[in-house]
């Protein structure tokens, strides 16, 4: 699935099944609530949190989640993923093209 594939299938189910996208504010609550549910699993599944009795913990869906309500903010946004991250991969590389690599910290 390309980034537009997938803006148009997240549209697509709104228009189907969801009336409409909540409003780009709720959606930003939203995806602060997803992306603390990742955390979660991450702190328990890689961090040092134990996993309570009968918890499910579920990286990929949580993933999809953050992917999911991320999409539905650039869709109402007018936002293009594919361009923007196009731009993006191009302000860091010009950017951090030798930040990285002679940063002595990474060699360790
Ligand atoms: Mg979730």
């Amino acid at each position: 699935m390309t980034l537009n594939e997938l803006q148009n299938s997240v549209d697509n189910w709104i228009n189907t099944y969801g009336v409409r996208y909540f409003d780009v504010k709720t959606n930003m609550i939203l995806l602060t609530e997803e992306v603390g549910e990742m955390a979660r699993v991450i702190a328990r599944k890689y961090g040092e949190q134990s996993v309570k009795k009968n918890e499910i913990l579920n990286l990929e869906d949580e993933i999809a989640d953050v992917l999911w309500v991320l999409t539905c903010i650039a869709n109402q946004t007018n936002i293009n993923l594919t361009d923007a991250l196009n731009k993006n991969f191009e302000k860091k590389t010009l950017r951090d093209k030798n930040r990285h690599i002679s940063n002595d910290k990474l060699l360790k």
